[in-house]
């Protein structure tokens, strides 16, 4: 009798063909995530996964907690696997799920049987179990139509499982399934939701951030590690490429129209991340820009800013305002280090009255003064690499 974690994949039962690769990827991922837990054996069979405790003693809350971050499942639950007899599913039931019913006032026993062999049927399990649980938890009434707790007995291959439902999972396709991307990240509240949300469809990523000391601080980018390190109970492991972009700007500052500063930047930061992302087998760019949100994110500047690159840009909170963008944050815990108050390079040598109609042609005027060639090399040359340790 122990206690194991039964997993039910979401889209990916839709693969087809692909199912199986997608399967031993999610396995993969899952295996990884747990392993800081202790030791599991992790099998699949009917579209279930199973994830044993192969030692005593294991954190099920912190393996359940785990498992509700690993993109690619749908739901899961925590279950008692039982020896496949009535007697002694009847004799865990109630210890195991005391809590549970404790808090309820209603219930229902709802059995299934995959394997046939077993000489009750699910009816007849569902109303003997039923019967035991009413007499143990006397203050329980049955109620087949809105239980509060509805009571599960799957009788299965090697094992009879008794659980109290399913738990919602994080959803979306396994990280790696949809290959890689670079997340320009930011120390804002946008970049990490954006990221998060193209992990979700199943992308790894990499971190690529700029920054422009003096002018903006160590603890700045210290921000950005931080952030990271959140976004990786989702995304697992990750480089962060911090790119140093000083001389780029104050060159903008000296040479450039003042009102397209932002957007030259903006190309700049676009051209370098293009680079970057090539030599790291990245396959699109990622950023957290949303329409209209502040002068660089209006419609023809976005398409000045596509333009720098061809890669895919993708900007999966185009479309959302920042209360709902903000909800995804607080949910994924970046939020409250979002707004911890320190500068970004986006916010040194901001112009007073910046371009939201930016013209093409007078932006490449703006970017022929610059040593763009020589400039973007020496940043890259520059580059450190961090290491985010997935959690
Ligand atoms: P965020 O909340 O993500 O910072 P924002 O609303 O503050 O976004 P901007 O500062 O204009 O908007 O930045 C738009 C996008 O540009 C960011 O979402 C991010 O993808 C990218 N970006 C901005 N600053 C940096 C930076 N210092 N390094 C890397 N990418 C950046
Ligand atoms: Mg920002």
């Amino acid at each position: 009798m122990k206690e194991i974690i039964l997993i039910k994949n979401g889209e990916i039962a839709l693969k087809g063909l692909n199912r199986s690769s997608f399967e031993d990827l999610l396995i993969k991922n899952i295996r990884w995530r747990l392993k800081p837990v202790g030791s599991f054996v992790i099998r699949k069979a009917q579209s279930t996964i199973y994830c044993e405790p192969a030692e005593e003693g294991l954190d099920l809350d912190d393996a359940a907690d785990r498992v509700s971050r690993v993109f690619g499942i749908a739901a899961f639950s925590r279950a008692l696997a039982v020896e496949k007899e009535f007697d002694a599913i009847a004799a865990a039931a109630p210890g195991y799920l005391e809590e549970t019913l404790l808090a309820a006032s209603t219930f229902k026993v709802e059995a299934k049987r995959s394997d046939k062999r077993f000489p009750m049927t699910s009816p007849e399990i569902c109303r003997e179990l039923g019967g035991i649980l009413l007499e143990r938890f006397p203050h329980l009434t049955v109620d087949v139509n809105e239980p509060d707790v509805v009571v599960y007995v799957e009788v299965r291959e090697r094992a009879a499982y008794i659980h109290a439902g399913k738990i919602r999972g994080a959803g979306g396709i396994p990280v790696g399934s949809s290959g890689r991307a670079a997340l320009l990240v930011s120390g804002g509240i946008d970049s990490p939701v954006a990221g998060y949300m193209m992990a979700k469809r199943g992308l790894e990523l990499i971190g690529i951030h700029y920054v422009s000391p003096p002018y903006t601080s160590e603890r700045a980018q210290q921000k950005v590690v931080t952030l990271m390190e959140k976004m990786s109970r989702y995304c697992g492991n990750m480089k962060l490429f911090v790119v140093p972009f000083t001389e780029i700007q104050e060159q903008i500052r000296d040479k450039c129209p003042e009102d397209l500063f932002t957007i030259v930047m903006r190309r700049m930061m676009m051209k370098i991340a293009d680079r970057i992302a090539k030599n790291n087998d990245c396959a699109a760019l990622i950023t957290g820009e949303s329409v209209g949100q502040v002068a660089s994110q209006t419609v023809l500047a976005l398409a000045c800013t596509d333009v720098a690159t061809q890669m895919p840009v993708f900007r999966p909170v185009i479309g959302m305002d920042k209360e709902e963008i903000i909800r995804i944050a607080r949910e994924i815990d970046t939020f409250e280090t979002s707004i911890l108050p320190y500068e970004d390079c986006c916010t040194v040598f901001t112009p007073k009255h910046p371009r939201i109609k930016p013209k093409m042609h007078f932006v490449e005027e703006a970017e022929a003064l610059l040593d763009g060639e020589a400039l973007m090399e020496k940043a890259i040359s520059g580059v450190e690499v961090i290491d985010i340790r997935g959690r």
